[in-house]
């Protein structure tokens, strides 16, 4: 398909879909000055796919606004790392997507420009934060798409809605104009409707970067190949994530992807991660700390709209930007945070947080070094749920991050891919891998992928 084909049918999709809120920025000019970018440059590995960009990554052409009032109608002077790279491959930038405000949350509600609705059910929420990424590749609206991850973002949304999310490693993609979060958890990570897709774009956008001192010296990402099958390989199922109250639809969509992997060849060992059960309290106070820190810079001096206050002075300045830029959520963030660095009580809580992260860490460190080649768990504790089901109670929000945050907090490469469905709703199952072992993961998705009929219902 010609660029300026891709552009109209990318359009039109587009058009389509707009029912689900899936993407805050798209135009059907800059569509076609895409198409017409792609004519004039050579070709590479990504021409022929569109791909959405998470609205926390900044662009040249469209605004960004991270889905916040505070934001309105920003556009960056400069552009991504991942998001140049990405056109430098190929793709047409498709739309800017939905988010949870500034990437907090687990179910895309919390966007200053309305919910985004699961493509399946539009009475239940794609997951968060990256659910307008995530729906869009779900719905078939874009090839693929760029998402964030600070604790789960890519890897839930892409279980609730049927589609694979590949977290790298951290300092595996630069994070050079993703907009900071909590910045020693940040990891751009990639969308696809098969681990093929979504590791095509890793590949892309992974490297060092002189941008980012926080990227690793190391090549970019090879593209894997699918094994025939996995022979060899140890995968280890860590007991804290089968819970026996396990919802009873995810259990059976990991049973069935468990006697898959078995199939394919591969060793499965029952495990052990004790520390499990402190990921989620230490994730919730070391991303607000740095959340607090980061989002210090919008001030309504620097970015976006300006609220001068009835005072009139610098305070009032904050006061007022801030208090009417920021949805309840940061806010939240922003005042836990402050309390967990405040002198008096950072020992109670930061320190301690950082001393439980290093618990976690170690967990996986000793799996990894007795032999265990990949981790499997379910994604998510449930399919995805309803709109409005956990709005009014952010402890069972941020619950929904169970599975995923260790990994985040360790740094470490994970995955989510389509396992099955309940009840038509669609099932992840989680792979993880060591430090930089992300060929691995990946090979073993693929695998999987072949085998399993993820369309299938397991009860
Ligand atoms: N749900 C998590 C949170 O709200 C994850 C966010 C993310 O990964 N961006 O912090």
């Amino acid at each position: 398909m010609t660029s300026t084909a891709l552009a109209g049918e990318t359009g039109k999709k587009l058009k389509d879909a707009a029912v689900l809120n899936a993407a805050l920025s798209w135009s059907q000019e800059l569509l076609d000055a895409e198409a017409r970018r792609l004519d004039a440059a050579p070709a590479g590995v990504l021409s022929g796919t569109s791909v959405a960009l998470k609205d926390n990554l900044v662009t040249t052409d469209h605004p960004t606004t991270c889905a916040s009032r505070i934001l309105q109608g920003y556009v960056s002077p400069f552009e991504a790392t991942a998001v140049q790279r990405v056109r430098d491959a190929g793709a047409l930038i498709a739309a800017k997507a939905n988010l949870d405000e500034f990437a907090m949350g687990s179910s895309t509600e919390h966007s200053a420009y309305g919910r985004v609705l699961h493509p399946l059910d539009h009475a239940r929420v794609p997951g968060g934060s990256s659910g307008g990424s995530a729906a869009l590749v779900a719905a078939g609206v874009t090839t693929t798409a760029l998402g964030s991850e600070t604790g789960g973002s890519v890897r839930q949304p892409a279980s609730f809605c049927g589609v694979v999310g590949v977290k790298p490693s951290y300092g595996r993609v630069s994070r050079f104009g993703l907009v900071a979060f909590g910045s020693s958890l940040d990891c751009i990570s990639t969308f696809g409707p098969t681990t093929h897709h979504a590791a095509q774009l890793l590949c892309a956008i992974s490297g060092h970067d002189p941008l980012d001192p926080t990227t690793r010296a190391q090549p970019p990402l090879a593209m894997p190949t699918a094994p025939k099958d996995l022979r060899g390989v140890v995968i280890g199922l860590p007991r804290e994530y089968f819970p026996t109250d396990l919802h009873p639809g995810v259990r059976a969509g990991c049973d069935r992807a468990i006697a898959a992997l078995r199939h394919l060849g591969a060793e499965i060992r029952d495990v052990s991660l004790p520390n499990t059960g402190l990921a989620v309290p230490t994730y919730y106070i070391v991303n607000p700390a740095e959340a607090a820190a980061n989002l210090a810079r919008f001030d309504g001096v620097r970015y976006g709209p300006r609220h001068i206050g009835p005072e009139g002075d610098v305070r009032a300045l904050y006061r007022a930007t801030r208090g009417q830029g920021f949805g309840p959520e940061v806010r939240r963030r922003i005042l836990v945070g402050t309390f967990v660095l405040s002198a008096g009580y950072s020992d109670q809580y930061y320190r301690r947080a950082q001393a439980a992260r290093q618990l976690i860490i170690d967990d996986f460190h000793r799996v990894f070094a007795a032999g265990v080649d990949l981790l499997f768990t379910p994604t998510t504790p449930t399919p995805a749920f309803k709109a409005g089901e956990k709005t009014d109670d952010p402890v069972q929000m941020y619950l929904a991050d169970i599975f995923v945050c260790p990994a985040s907090l360790a740094g470490l490469p994970a995955l989510s891919l389509p396992v099955g469905r309940d009840q038509g709703l669609p099932l992840g199952g989680q792979l993880m891998a060591a430090d930089f072992n992300e060929a691995a993961m990946l090979s073993a998705s693929m695998a999987l992928e072949s085998v399993l009929d993820a369309t299938a219902e397991v009860r």
